[in-house]
């Protein structure tokens, strides 16, 4: 038995098709609105899905089973019972005929008489009421109680950080202009995106918040998308204490039952603003007039299973349908959206100052081939940034140093005959993790794990040696060096645990901790104002991958993790530490150029035809062996060809993909890439139709992210 949905009158079944009876109907009435179901239409089309899957993202979780809905017994005081407890405080003596409340029933009353809503049965009995007393009075008539569903409280999750709004901020000259601008085009009510490019801590969400109190105070509503609600817990915050009850907010860190209370209320019509993550661009309102794409350019907006859609672009698709207005705001901007706003096809709005004229932090950088000669090959914190980081712990500042990457050590080799720990699921080499005393090795792909041993499995020499480091590896050190100072770590094996990451970022923001060590969870939009300096280990770790958007990622870590630092009073600094001080990724991010990045990466684009200059589509194959990947890889290939020659566009590969075997499957990569994306993805539905047997092992990515 399977639910299915129904999404049009006239779908087409092939004659092969073999009805099935109908067992139950679920609803009666469109469960999603008509415009996400067209939504979902367009995603299945463009990222080369099925509508199944589309409409998969759309639904609440546990949309399923009736049973999700949670209730609860909720007690209220009777018209009655409200008359008694008033006569009994007016005469203080029961009459004798009408015994009066007993004392404790009267307390319960009270109680009672200030909830008009009524209370839940578990928050009387935190009170101290027990379920005797309650029924009792409704015994006698005085309290009744009823089923209601509940909606659990998500922001309580979050734990969002006290902000509250200020409405009588004044705004700076820039954010003044910004909002006048944007006001008008959302009074078009017409479609239109406007890309907000403005300079860490040029006060963006204030931005946000007022032009979103405009559109509400219009009656549409307002659609909030955040990359990830615990590490940019502020514009939810803000935007909760701005519109109270009025706001729903939606993301992967509710529990599915607190997912669904929060759908219940956007389709219901209960809410004006919806602060969301990704999948909350298919959130069920009925007439939005803004959606906001805060922080643009992350990478987390695209979904890495099928549908592998990008949140940002189906943000626009869906304003157009709406016609709303959409704010893709950022300080790094994408090059594909900064390509539309520079060729007319998007406003631009830009804020190149901090507010309250603070400065951007100075970027100094080091240059560790320096370093490494006059100190050693085995340095790992420089001389400038371990004086800079003493500096800061003197004067009671706050430090946040950046690696992105994980673990203790990136591999393990024996010094006798150079054997190294590869996983044997994944082409990838373990990473060394510290555990309780020992040392783990573990595949960051997999989580295939092994304790290191203490001598090598294939020479049995004691001399296995650690290469490279990780945040573990930052840590240790950090802590031998500064004794005195509180450290702690921030990423994926630090946090693990629901709640820690939003514990140790709200500790951070107290004050309790000096030191944040972490990966690029740290540089993404936090505004902590007393860090004061930002420390980054090695600025060149995405370089050296053979990503065509290798340089972008760094222009944008470095650019963002900078703009951590002097956001309050003090000015800030930013000491980047790297191997190539020369590369223009790392000199236009010390200088927080965004257009010198631009002009200089489009460039390359351009001459080496990637995005935005073209379309790219990548097709991964996956097999049990590297010969059944090939072989599928190229039969399609092969009937992708006369498309090719047709439309044209080019066709590469395929070749072994770099992450050449992936939890011991084998995989083949190749890709399109051309002007005419919509011929190239039908193609690819042809050439996939062809080979049904396949299709199961084909991963299609339209407007990949990642091409590893
Ligand atoms: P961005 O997202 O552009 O990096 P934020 O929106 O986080 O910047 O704002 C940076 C800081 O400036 C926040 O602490 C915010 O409260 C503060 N801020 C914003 N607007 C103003 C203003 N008009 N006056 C004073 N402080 C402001
Ligand atoms: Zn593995």
């Amino acid at each position: 038995m399977l639910v299915g949905c129904v999404v049009g009158h006239d779908a087409l079944l092939g004659p092969e098709t073999e009805p099935r009876e109908v067992a139950e109907i679920l609803d009666r009435h469109p469960f999603l609105p008509p415009p996400v179901v067209d939504l979902c239409r367009w995603v299945a089309e463009y990222y080369v899905a099925g509508i199944g899957d589309a409409i998969g993202v759309a639904m609440p979780p546990g949309s399923r089973r009736a049973s999700s809905i949670r209730t609860q017994r909720v007690v209220a005081a009777t018209a009655h019972g409200l008359a008694a407890l008033e006569a009994d405080s007016a005469t203080r003596q029961a009459p004798p005929d009408h015994p009066g409340p007993t004392p404790r029933q009267r307390a319960v009353l009270e109680m009672l008489a200030g909830a008009p809503a009524g209370l839940s049965t578990s928050a009387l009995r935190e009170r101290g009421v027990s379920a005797d007393v309650v029924r009792r009075l409704a015994a006698r008539g005085l309290a009744a109680t009823r089923e209601e569903a509940t909606e659990r409280d998500p922001f309580a999750q979050a734990a969002l950080a006290d902000l509250t709004h200020d409405p009588a901020r004044e705004l700076t000259g820039e954010q003044v202009a910004a909002v006048a601008t944007l006001t008008a085009l959302a009074d078009a009510q017409q479609f239109r995106v406007a890309l907000l490019h403005g300079v860490t801590g040029s006060g963006k969400t204030e931005i946000y918040l007022r032009l979103a109190q405009h559109v509400v105070g219009q009656r549409r509503q307002v659609l909030l998308l955040v990359p990830e609600i615990a590490l940019t817990p502020s514009a939810a915050a803000l935007f909760r204490s701005a519109f109270g009850a009025r706001v729903a907010i939606q993301h992967s860190a509710l529990s599915d039952g607190e997912r669904h209370d929060q759908w219940q209320r956007i389709h219901r019509g209960d809410v004006d603003v919806v602060v969301g993550t990704r999948s909350a661009v298919f959130a069920p309102l009925a007439t939005p007039g803004l959606i906001i794409v805060d922080e643009e350019h992350d990478t987390s907006y695209k979904q890495d299973e099928t549908p592998r859609y990008h949140g940002r672009d189906v943000a626009v698709v869906r304003g157009r349908s709406a016609g709303a207005l959409v704010v893709l705001g950022s300080a790094t901007p994408s090059l594909e959206t900064y390509a539309n706003a520079v060729a007319g096809r998007y406003t631009h709005i830009a804020l190149e100052r901090r507010v309250l004229d603070r400065p951007l932090a100075s970027v100094r950088l080091v240059n560790m081939r320096e370093e490494y000669a006059d100190e050693g090959p085995d340095v790992v914190i420089s001389r400038p940034l371990a004086a800079a980081i003493e500096e800061r712990l003197a004067r009671r500042e706050q430090v946040l140093v950046l690696l992105n990457r994980r673990g203790y050590a990136t591999a393990v080799f024996c010094r006798q005959c150079g054997d190294t720990f590869e996983c044997p699921n994944c082409s990838v080499s373990l990473t060394v993790h510290r555990r309780r005393g020992g040392w783990t090795a573990r595949c960051h792909y997999c989580n295939y794990s092994m304790a290191v041993p203490k001598t090598c499995r294939k020479c049995a020499a004691p001399y296995l040696e650690h290469a490279g480091f990780g945040t573990e590896r930052i840590e240790q050190q950090l802590v031998e060096r500064f004794p005195g100072a509180r450290i702690r770590r921030v990423d994926r094996d630090a946090v693990r645990r629901k709640g820690a990451l939003t514990s140790v970022l709200s500790r951070f923001a107290a004050g309790d901790i000096d030191v944040l060590v972490g990966t690029q969870m740290i540089a993404k939009g936090h505004d902590f104002p007393r860090v004061t300096l930002v420390g980054v280990i090695s600025a060149d770790v995405g370089l050296g991958l053979a990503d065509f958007r290798a340089a972008e990622r760094t222009f944008q870590l470095l650019t963002q993790v900078a703009g951590r630092a002097g956001r309050g009073e003090r000015t800030g600094e930013a000491i980047v530490q790297t191997l190539y001080p020369e590369h223009y990724s790392i000199q236009v991010a010390c200088r927080q150029d965004y257009p010198a990045f631009y002009e200089r990466e489009l460039v390359y684009r351009r001459s080496m035809r990637y995005p935005p200059a073209v379309a790219l589509i990548s097709a991964l194959v996956r097999g049990r062996t590297f010969d059944q990947a090939m072989h599928t890889a190229a039969a399609l290939v092969r009937r992708l060809e006369p498309a090719a020659g047709r439309v044209p566009f080019t066709l590469l590969g395929p070749a072994p993909a770099p992450l050449a075997r992936l939890r011991g499957e084998h995989r083949v990569q190749f890709f399109l890439k051309g002007t005419r994306r919509v011929a190239m993805r039908e193609a690819v539905r042809d050439a996939l139709a062809e080979m049904p047997e396949a299709r199961k092992r084909v991963t299609v990515d339209v407007d990949p992210l990642n091409v590893l």
